[in-house]
């Protein structure tokens, strides 16, 4: 049979190993990787993906030593001891057919500790801590602890190590005069400051012998100022090649940069231009990466020659067995990584575990398992959004016979309305997964059909799930009626579902993620720059390396297609509670479209000749926003209406999603909530 990814899917021999394909699961700390009580747990989620298929893993980072920890007590390989803790892993992952990579992470400056440590005393712009100036003996020892650390990755039964050279971690410090004002052997000339990553790659070689996998991760676009030139990227990877390198892979961004590098507003292999240009300058292979999540994309940048792996690290959180669909012809049963960092990146600065969105199962392979029931039972579920696709699905998977009624024409709930928001479009991804998982499992769906107590009561079911999601709330304010009467008032669902007409100047009331995402909306007048590269890299100032260090160019900002007001009545910075990772982009982008994120007011009243406020608790600086339309965002309130009936009728049921709680509601609680609800009955 032919392969559908002749590229993705073609072996590749590195020394001694050969990977079965070029797909390797890319490094991604899930925080089980700090506490050794955790190794069964790590084991299980990595095994599921060798089982899955993918060609090679590579851990989350392992520090070397203690100066390298990404915080305090983080996962460490630095003695025998620590080494034999990992052979649980690197067993299971064996057992499972997969090959396994340990990534050496040495977090210099980017320390959350107060031991850290940097080439220059210079304090990075998202950690607390100053790093102390390393001396000639402090570098040596640095350089001592990552071969060690692969010698001990060795030992330990892994295939290779990954030596984390970029993201503005420690080696990259070194490497860029941004972070490098020393004046000895290691800093000014590019050839000193190069020094450190050459010589960590030679001692790394001559302590695991030539056959060891040696992965260095190459920052090939800095994103800072003072960042690397092209030439300089292409010297340090000829120097990294001829030090010992089995593999080169891309590393794009630093943490610091104030450009995003894998949020979903990040066009697919948004990157994978930058990998190409290192084609032909060494003779290792060399992995590119960055929101590629599908095997269409991988495949593509493969067949282009933009490198020869692709690296995807969130895509195997959503599905481990990301490989073994695609290699079967059946990519549209990937559960796609839809890049918005909630249950994984934003889990980690909040010392939580890693976990996905769309698969709450991602590092909790022991404990969350969608096992056939004792005895089928028969289900109904009301509301297709995605707390009901997700119990639905799983019920049905289990073995259960389940009725899946939705209102609307269509599934997706609230959802739906997400995919219309530019740079959201990969949340259609998640419907058109949970539409091969409604057919795979034999969930019977009843679209366009608002189910009433009476049918549910009369069909003996022998439980309901109410997944009935929510509403708007009404913030009922003074004129809004007649304003609404005018068309003058929408909702945010008239306004994504393109409903009514809307004026030029608009004032959006509420400033949660849908008022975010509806001023986004607004000014982006429905052309999104997700979908158009060029665009994106021309607004976000993304330039060739070639022509600017670092490849840090000047944004040239589209005019925003509305005037926007974003207002909310807390005084406190707007999209404060957006999430860690992504709230800083979502922020970045409506100030260069220029809206006005107003905080503190009071909606004193709306009249045909606007919107007026006023601030704080004495009503004070009264102005009119002369806006001809108003968008309400305030908010949400359960939809529960069939609860009560239900209960007078003694039905047995179960409230999830939205329609148990409103506030702070969105589609991770709600898929978590119904998976673990659908393997419970
Ligand atoms: P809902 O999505 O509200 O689904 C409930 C469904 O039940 C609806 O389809 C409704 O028609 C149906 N229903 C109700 N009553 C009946 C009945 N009697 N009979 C039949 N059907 C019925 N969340 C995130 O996590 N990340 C994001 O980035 C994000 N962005 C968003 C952007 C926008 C613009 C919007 C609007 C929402 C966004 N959300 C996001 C929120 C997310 O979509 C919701 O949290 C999620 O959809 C809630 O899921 P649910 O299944 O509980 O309810
Ligand atoms: P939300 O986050 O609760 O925000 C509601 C907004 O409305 C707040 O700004 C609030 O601010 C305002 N508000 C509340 N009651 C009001 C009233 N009576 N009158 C006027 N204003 C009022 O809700 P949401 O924006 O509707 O989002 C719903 C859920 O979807 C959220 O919980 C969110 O997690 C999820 N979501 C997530 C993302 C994401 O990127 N992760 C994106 C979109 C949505 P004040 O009270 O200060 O005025
Ligand atoms: Fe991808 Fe979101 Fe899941 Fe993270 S939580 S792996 S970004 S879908």
């Amino acid at each position: 049979m032919n392969s559908p990814y002749p590229y993705l899917l073609a072996p590749l021999t590195v020394g001694a190993v050969t990977l079965r394909n070029r797909v390797i699961m890319g490094s991604m700390h899930t925080g089980l990787e700090d506490s050794r009580k955790d190794f069964p747990r790590l084991a299980a989620y990595y095994a599921e993906r060798a089982a899955g298929g993918v060609g090679l893993i590579v851990t989350g980072g392992f520090a070397p030593n203690i100066a390298g920890w990404a915080k305090p007590l983080a996962g460490t390989l630095a003695t025998h001891a620590a080494a034999s803790r990992h052979r649980v892993i690197t067993d299971a992952v064996h057992a499972a057919g997969g090959r396994i990579a340990l990534q050496i992470l040495h977090t210099g400056r980017y320390g959350y500790h107060p031991f850290v440590v940097a080439p220059s005393r210079l304090k990075s712009p998202i950690s607390p801590f100053a790093p102390r100036a390393l001396s000639a003996h402090g570098i040596e020892r640095q350089i001592q602890a990552f071969a060690r650390c692969a010698a001990l990755a060795q030992e330990a039964g892994y295939d290779g190590v990954e030596v984390m050279g970029s993201e503005g971690y420690f080696i990259n410090q070194f490497i860029a005069a941004h972070t490098n004002h020393r004046t000895d052997e290691w800093g000014g000339s590019y050839i000193n400051r190069m020094r450190l990553p050459v010589e960590i790659v030679r001692r790394v070689r001559e302590r695991v012998g030539p056959d060891f996998v040696i992965i260095y991760r190459l920052s090939m676009l800095d994103l800072v100022p003072d960042g690397s030139t092209w030439d300089e990227v292409v010297t340090l990877a000829k120097a990294v090649e001829t030090a010992g390198a089995s593999i080169l892979n891309t590393g794009i961004g630093w943490h610091e940069a104030r450009i995003p590098t894998i949020a979903t507003s990040v066009p697919r292999a948004a990157f994978s231009w930058v990998t190409k240009k290192l084609k032909g300058e060494v003779g290792i292979p060399l992995v590119t990466s960055n929101r590629i999540n599908t095997p269409d994309v991988g495949e593509r940048v493969l067949a282009e020659g933009c490198a020869d792996l692709v690296s995807m690290a969130r895509p195997f959180l959503a599905d481990p067995e990301f490989v073994n669909k695609a290699a079967a012809g059946r990519a549209d049963r990937i559960n796609t990584c839809i890049a918005c960092n909630q249950a994984c990146l934003d889990h980690l600065f909040v010392n939580r575990k890693a976990s996905c969105l769309v698969n709450p199962r991602a590092c909790h392979e022991t404990e969350l398992n969608y096992t056939p029931a004792a005895q089928p039972r028969r289900y109904a579920v009301v509301g297709a959004g995605p707390a009901g696709l997700a119990c639905a699905t799983v019920l049905a998977q289990r073995g259960h016979a389940v009725d899946l009624f939705e209102a609307a024409d269509d599934i997706g709930g609230q959802f739906d309305m997400a995919c219309r928001i530019p740079g959201k479009e990969e949340f259609n991804e998640t419907l058109r997964y949970f539409r091969t998982r409604i057919a795979d499992t034999g969930v019977k769906l009843h679209l366009s059909t608002r189910v009433a107590a009476p049918t549910l009561i009369d069909a003996h079911y022998d439980s309901v799930i109410l997944a009935t999601g929510v509403v708007p709330r009404d913030p009922q304010l003074p004129g809004q009626a007649e304003g609404a009467a005018r068309g003058q008032v929408l909702t945010y669902v008239e306004v994504l579902r393109g409903q009514r007409p809307m004026g030029r100047r608009v004032a959006v009331v509420g400033a949660g993620g849908i008022g975010f995402d509806v001023a986004e909306y607004l000014v982006n007048g429905g052309h999104s720059a997700t979908l158009d590269a060029p665009l994106w890299r021309r607004e976000w100032g993304v330039a060739d390396p070639e022509q600017t260090r670092g490849g840090l160019g000047r944004p040239e900002i589209t005019p925003p297609a509305h005037e926007v007001w974003l207002l909310q009545r807390k005084d406190e910075r707007l999209g404060q509670r957006l999430g860690k990772t992504t709230g800083w982009i979502h922020r970045a982008e409506l100030h260069k479209k220029q809206v006005k994120m107003v905080g503190g007011v009071n909606y004193e009243g709306i009249s045909e000749q606007g919107l007026a406020i006023s601030y704080g608790q004495q009503h004070e600086k009264a102005e009119l926003l002369e806006v001809d339309t108003i968008v309400l965002c305030a908010g949400q309130l359960s939809v529960r209406e069939l609860q009560e009936p239900l209960e007078s009728a003694g039905v047995p049921f179960h409230v999830i999603g939205g329609a148990a709680l409103a506030a702070e509601l969105d589609a991770k609680r709600a898929i978590d909530a119904a998976c673990r609800l659908a393997t419970t009955l």
